[in-house]
Formats: structure tokens, sequence, C-alpha cells
């Protein structure tokens, strides 16, 4: 059984839940750790079930909700190095931070994990999470106090409970890294990296398998380079982006320079660029297209779908194709397989 679930997509954050087997992960948590709780009850899964969380770049949009949801999970965060160094250099505030002092800072937090009881994580109990808690702050999982002899001296169980977020932003209760070109496995789940052309540190894209089902996932691209075509291949589903408009961000209310960004090659996908890709470049594989990443400024969904339909209608396929538009406020239906 595989389930996909596109949780929000767009500029204001994005995330996406799957369910393969018997593992779960997120990719990208770029709403408030509470948002991404509520949009995934919205969409019957347990937030509680999660086994890890994928990161595909470090913007913002991506990685909003990512130390806390980790953190309050107790799970672990799978990142390229250099995308795990560019989020801990946007966190911590003095922005400039040389290698040696990353590797430091990396190894100093590991050393932290380690001596940490390895049963915190489990304790967690999420029906029990405060609503009104503060995103900023981490509700770090408790530690059952039952059996604990009361005299225990604060300084030893302040030594093995995680640093709270403003002490140590960056912290995690686990770092796993992946490269691009490498594929690896999270439980049931195989994730394919592959590199994709945006401007940041490491960004990539997915194909996803469980079950015998491939999922392919790009966001976040200027282009579809030669790479990105040959991993969309023989797929189930298709998330895509279809960013903007070329001639609503023209003249639409954007600086120059962001204009400038977005068009160039590693800034974003237009409509025509994915429908460009849709006609020339895909096989017409999939059951399911998604189109994602919309503009809520340079686009309509009406263009960004009738641009793709048109782009399918040449496909023989397209009776199989179910086209859909992710959407920013609110969580898709679930795809099963
Ligand atoms: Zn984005
Ligand atoms: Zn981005």
């Amino acid at each position: 059984m595989v389930r996909f679930t596109v949780l929000a997509s767009g500029s204001k954050g994005n995330s996406t839940f799957i369910c393969g087997g018997r593992t779960r992960i997120l990719v990208d948590a770029g709403l408030s750790c509470r948002e991404l709780f509520r949009r995934m009850k919205l969409a019957g899964e347990d937030p509680g079930t999660l086994d890890a969380i994928v990161v595909t770049h470090e913007h913002q949009d991506h990685i909003n909700g990512l130390a806390v949801t980790a953190r309050k999970l107790g799970i672990p965060v799978y990142f390229t190095e250099a995308t795990h160094r560019a989020w801990m250099r946007w966190l911590t505030p003095r922005r400039q931070m040389s290698y040696a002092q990353w590797l430091e800072l990396c190894r100093k937090q590991a050393a932290e994990r380690q001596a940490e009881p390895e049963s915190a994580a489990a304790t967690v109990d999420l029906t029990e999470a405060d609503p009104e808690e503060a995103e900023t702050e981490c509700a770090a999982p408790q530690v059952e106090a039952v059996g604990t002899p009361a005299a225990e001296p604060v300084a030893e169980a302040a030594r093995t409970s995680p640093p709270s977020l403003k002490d140590d932003p960056t912290w995690l209760p686990a770092v796993e890294y992946f490269e691009a070109g490498q594929p690896f496995t999270i439980g049931d789940i195989g994730l394919s990296p592959f590199t994709i052309p945006h401007d940041a540190a490491d960004p990539v894209g997915f194909v996803f398998t469980a079950d015998g089902v491939r999922l392919g996932f790009a966001t976040d691209l200027g282009y579809v380079t030669p790479n990105v075509k040959q991993q969309l291949k023989d797929l189930d589903l298709l998330l895509l982006e279809s960013n903007h408009d070329l001639e609503m961000l023209r003249d639409g209310p954007y600086p120059w320079s962001v204009k400038q960004r977005v068009l160039s090659r590693v800034g974003h996908l237009s409509n025509d660029a994915a429908s460009d890709f849709l006609s020339n470049g895909y096989d017409g594989q999939a059951a399911y297209v998604i189109l994602a990443h919309l503009s809520e400024n340079n686009n309509l969904p009406e263009l960004a779908r009738v641009a793709a339909e048109r782009a399918l209608l040449g496909r023989a396929s397209l009776l199989a194709n179910r086209l859909l538009l992710a959407e920013q406020h609110q969580p898709l239906a679930p795809i099963t397989f």
C-alpha cells in the first residue's frame, strides 16, 4: 500500500506525506509544526507515526517547521551535506560559519545525541501537545518521571535533555546524509535523489519507490535538464512544478531583480516550461500528474491546468492520466496505490 498526500505546495510552504509499506515520511517541512500536524490529521494520517523528514533544499518555504517537527517527534532528518550546512548557517545568528566551525558544531551535536537516553523520543504524546505552544520553542520529548529518584541532581537531567531551540536552533534528534545520484532507503521506501537546477546549495528532486510504485517529485527547478528528464520516466505519479505564467510574471508586482531570479535557469518552472516537458520530454506513463508550487501572484490555477491539458492532449495515455493541482492552503486528497 502506497499513499501520497500533498499537504501544502507554493511559496508559503511545501510539504508532502508519503507512506510506503510500514514507512512514513515527510518530504520537506515548510509549514509550522502545528499546521503540518493539523493537515496530516485532516488527511487521515497520524503525525506520531512519521519515521523521517527528507529535505529537498534549504529555502524557507521547505524548512520552516523542520526543527520543531523533528524535535517534537524525535525523528531523523535526511539532507545532503551541503543542504544541512546551508540550513545551519541560515539558523545561526552569526551567519558566516567556516567549514571548520560547522564541523565542530556537528561533532558537538553528535556527542549530545549520544548522551541522550534512547527512550526519550518514544515518550512524546502528541495528543497532549499544548495547542498554544509557541512554534519557536520546541516541546522537547518529556522523559517519563515515574521511578526517577526525586533527588536526582538537576545538572544530570540537564545534561541528558536536548538543548532548547534558543540555545541551539540547529540541533536535531538525528541527521542522515544522502547524495544526489546515490539511491538509498528509509525503511520500506526507496529514494533516488537527483540534482535540479535551482539557486540553493545542493537542491534535489526525487523518485520514491515502494511496493513497485514509482513517484516522481520535481519542484523548484529553473528548467528540465536532460538528467531530470531521464529520471522522470516510468512513473505512476508525477509531481511537477508549474510555477508561473510568463506574462503574469513579467507584468506582475515583483521587483525586476526577483523577476529575473524566477525566470533564470536556476529559478522556477513556468507553465510553458512544464507543458513543454509534458509534451516533448515525458513518457506519458503516470496515472497521476500533479502540478505544484503554483505562484499565488504570478499564476492562476486555470492557466496552469489549461497549459498542461493542452500538452497532454496529443498523448495516447491522456485518458489514463488524472491531472491535479496541488494547493497552498489545504491538503490534496490522498492518492492511494
Ligand atoms: Zn520552493
Ligand atoms: Zn526553492
